[in-house]
């Protein structure tokens, strides 16, 4: 698999990520996967079976001088000690999310790139997801006029996945895991800071780490979110729901569907008449008329940008600064932890972030 010219990267943690990856990799230029670890006997080989070079042990990667990337991938508790390692080794590094379990590890690990002068850096990769380039080309072109409200949400029902997601020790819980795309995502959606937050955490299933969440964030800009992640939800309202101040957008599911409702500004506004509602009458609840809104389907948003492992790789020539900087991924990290202490204070959280 390996071609001189290319870069080579070794795989280290080979379970569901891991081997994911290997997909990525092939989709870029200039880059191929180089070889493999991971301590679980099958899992190597798996990779061997796909043609991918066997390593004994995580201290045989570092040391092949052959090896200029180490791609870590396993659960969240190593991630750190790994990473330094690996940059300590002379090698550059990509790092699964969550890149720590706190953000002072980060600074930890940024310090040693820094020293290494190594990149670092981290597959956030739900920035590139084509719901939430939709929801931003919304936002930035003022579809719906400005938004000042937003709900963005992931609902399962199969609980914490895998057996090291439910563990504390390992940086188990589901803020961790999918709080961090949903949070990245937000994050890149307004210049304004963070003002304030408060949360709930969901412990339904009994596990000792949260298997869901909701929060409300609060930007200084006047926009509020609510972020939610759920692992029991039977029925799941929909990914996206925003309102702004001349209409709303829904984006239901990954399937795209969805739909943009704005205010008819060519219809003069007529007055709602009542509408029987349950045991009563309501002119408030009463739907806008036909007349007076327009509905839209969401237009399909062109990524003009290089996949996160082109772009790696241009970053590495110099050629580009890397697509998910490291100050980015601590910010996310700063928000995590305002939502762990909203959610263990019951309070308010008032911090600029
Ligand atoms: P997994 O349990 O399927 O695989 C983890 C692998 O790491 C296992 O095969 C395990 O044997 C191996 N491992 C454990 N300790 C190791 C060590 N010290 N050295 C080398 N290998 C070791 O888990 P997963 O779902 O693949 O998750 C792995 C990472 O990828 C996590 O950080 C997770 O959050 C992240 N992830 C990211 C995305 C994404 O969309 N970016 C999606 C899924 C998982």
């Amino acid at each position: 698999m390996t071609n001189e010219k290319n870069v080579h990267l070794v795989i280290v943690g080979f379970g569901g990520m891991g081997s994911y990856h290997t997909q990525l990799v092939e989709q870029a230029e200039g880059i191929v996967v180089h070889g493999a670890y991971d301590p679980i006997p099958y899992r190597m080989e798996l990779a061997s079976s796909r043609g991918i070079r066997k390593y004994e042990s995580f201290e045989a990667v570092l040391s092949d001088s052959e090896v200029d990337v180490v791609l870590i991938a396993t659960p969240n508790d190593v991630h750190k000690e790994l990473s330094i390692a690996a940059l300590r080794a002379g090698k550059h590094v990509i790092c699964e999310k969550p890149v720590t379990v706190t953000s002072a590890e980060l600074l930890e690990i940024m310090q040693v790139a820094e020293e290494t002068q190594r990149i670092f850096t981290v597959h956030q990769n739900r920035r590139w997801d084509e719901d939430f380039l939709m929801i931003k080309d919304l936002m930035a072109h003022k579809k719906i006029g400005e938004v000042f409200h937003l709900e963005s949400r992931v609902q399962g029902a199969n609980g914490i996945p895998g057996d090291w997601r439910q563990l504390k020790a390992y940086g188990g819980g589901m803020l961790l895991d999918w709080g961090v795309h949903l949070l990245d995502q937000l994050l890149l959606l307004t210049d304004s800071k963070v003002e304030s937050v408060y949360a709930d955490l969901s412990y339904v299933l009994g596990t000792e780490v949260d298997d869901g969440f909701t929060s409300i964030i609060k930007f200084k800009d006047g926009l509020t979110a609510v972020i939610e992640v759920g692992t029991t939800n039977y029925v799941k309202l929909p990914r996206w729901y925003v309102k702004g101040t001349e209409g709303a957008a829904v984006i239901r599911d990954w399937d795209l569907s969805g739909e943009i409702v704005t205010r008819n500004l060519e219809v003069e506004h007529v007055e709602p008449k009542p509408i029987q509602a349950g045991k009563g009458l309501t002119k408030t609840m009463a739907p806008p008329s036909e007349e007076s809104t327009i509905r839209r389907p969401f237009e399909k948003v062109e990524d003009l940008s290089d996949g996160f492992y082109t772009n790696f790789v241009a970053a590495l020539n110099g050629a580009s600064r890397q697509a998910v900087p490291n100050d980015q991924v601590h910010r996310v990290l700063t928000l995590i932890e305002a939502i762990f202490e909203a959610a263990e204070s019951r309070s308010i959280i008032m911090r600029e972030i």
